[in-house]
């Protein structure tokens, strides 16, 4: 079972600590990266001598701007834009870019560490990097998104390239953000570098399968869970949060192997609907008309929206946090526990707090931490760099089958990485010490670096 810092690692936290006081989530990220890493370092204990983690730890690149820009009203509005490029040693860096007004340099960094392991364990040869900035696009206008996006590019392009960094999507960054993005940066380059950045639409080098590949990539992975532990997907109950890109195409997977979703939610409340959440119609409240989710109860006969409390009320045997960070506490993952929950995969980065983890843990629940769960989304938009380089475009049969593919190889390298060290069943212990030790071998391959 995941614990607690090795005594031997200590102080590679207590200098993550020092050296970035306040980034909470990044202390939070590191220390459950560093609580699976002590069996790690006593098998291999050139990497404490040679202080890679500690290397590991310090991103190679923090690149923070101001993005100043005019809205509708003539009014100036200044934002700033984070990009931290954190490791480069198994490709480009490559991690999406997230407009919340909630981003700080910390909540970048924790995504960024983050990114580097799931990377690596998706196969494919990208680094790790993320990005955003403290801008809401919540009730802003197409045309003052444009121009949000068209100046931060301005900044951002002369710190990208599809060989150096590759943004992506991520919470606030959809289709229209990406168009924008890409849109600016080939103007300020004059190429046409479609591999710059991943998400793009179908008709401008996007790639069959990008946008549903976080959401199916993380029930392929429940369902592999599942089938090792030889049970079944197919006729559960399943409670996914949020209403964004993952959570729509987990909840759209769920449903085509047999499951049934009963509740979504967004930041303002959730929605419970027992004959089985209508998806068209998330779509149409979401995507289409960019309203709360209350909407979606309004429309539907027998669905009922709550606003107290939290998703993590409603019963279910697989629970999918694909939301946002931090949005599972212990105290919900003893509700889960008390009303029968067997799996519990992470759609979102981080969800799980870390008491809710072991809560998880203790009580046998099969727990798949995100940087397995939902790499799937990274692994296609490497598929779309792929299909990019070699100017194609796959069927999105082949794209998904690769996909699926992928994803059944991470379950297999976490579970067998977990059993290889004697903690079967252990995915967190298994994901990271296998993402780590791949990440770890190249850096010391390279050099001092
Ligand atoms: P979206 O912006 O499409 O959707 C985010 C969803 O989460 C919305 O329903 C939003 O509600 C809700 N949400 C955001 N913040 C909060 C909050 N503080 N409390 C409750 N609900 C909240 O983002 P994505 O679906 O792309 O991302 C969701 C998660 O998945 C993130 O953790 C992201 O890092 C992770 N992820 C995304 C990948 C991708 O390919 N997009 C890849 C891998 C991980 P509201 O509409 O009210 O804001």
């Amino acid at each position: 079972m995941t614990g607690t810092i090795d005594p031997a690692l200590q102080h590679v936290y207590d200098a993550v600590l020092r050296r970035n006081p306040g980034e909470s989530e990044f202390h939070q990220a590191v220390e459950e990266v560093l609580a699976s890493l002590g069996p790690v370092v006593r098998r291999h204990p050139h990497y404490l001598a040679e202080r890679v983690i500690e290397r590991i730890c310090e991103p190679e690149r923090q690149i923070i701007f101001r993005v100043p820009w005019t809205d509708d009203a003539g009014q100036v509005q200044i934002n700033r834009g984070f990009r931290v490029q954190y490791s480069s040693v198994l490709g480009p860096y490559k991690g999406g870019m997230r407009f919340h007004p909630s981003v700080l340099l910390g909540t970048v960094k924790f995504l960024g560490f983050e990114q580097i392991f799931k990377n690596a364990l998706t196969g494919m040869p990208i680094g790790g990097g993320k990005g955003g900035a403290d801008f809401d696009p919540k009730g802003r206008s197409d045309g003052e998104v444009m121009r949000f996006c068209q100046s931060l590019m301005t900044e951002l392009f002369r710190h990208l390239g599809e060989y150096t960094d590759v943004p992506a999507g991520d919470i606030g960054v959809g289709a229209r953000e990406i168009g924008y993005l890409f849109g600016q940066y080939k103007k300020m380059t004059n190429r046409y570098e479609a591999g710059v950045l991943t998400g793009k639409g179908l008709a401008w080098g996007g790639s069959r399968a990008r946008t549903e590949a976080t959401g199916y990539g993380t029930v392929y992975f429940a369902d592999q869970m599942a089938q090792h532990a030889g049970q079944r997907l197919d006729g559960t109950r399943v409670v996914v949060s949020g209403s964004g890109n993952v959570a729509i195409y987990a909840m759209e997977k769920v449903a085509e192997l047999g499951g049934l979703v009963v509740a979504c939610s967004d930041s303002s409340g959730y929605v419970v609907d027992e004959a089985g959440i209508d998806l068209e119609l998330v779509k149409e409240v979401k995507e289409e008309r960019r309203e709360r989710i209350r909407a979606y109860a309004d429309r539907r006969p027998g669905a009922r929206f709550v606003s107290q409390g939290t998703i993590w009320d409603v019963p279910a045997e697989v629970a999918l946090p694909c939301a946002t960070q931090n949005e599972l506490d212990e105290a919900a993952a003893g509700t889960l526990v008390t009303n029968g929950v067997e799996i519990v995969a992470e759609g979102a980065n981080m969800p799980c707090t870390p008491g809710a983890v072991r809560v998880f843990q203790e009580a046998g629940v099969l727990f798949g931490p995100g940087k397995a769960a939902n790499a799937g989304g990274v692994a296609t938009s490497a598929l779309e760099m792929q299909q990019n380089a070699s100017r194609d475009s796959w069927s999105f049969e082949h794209t998904d089958a690769r996909l699926g593919e992928i994803m059944r190889n991470i379950h297999e390298r976490v579970v067998t990485t977990a059993e290889d060290y004697g903690r079967p069943g252990d995915y967190v212990f298994g994901a990271n010490a296998s993402g780590f030790t791949q990440v770890a071998d190249a850096m010391l391959a390279l050099g001092v670096i």
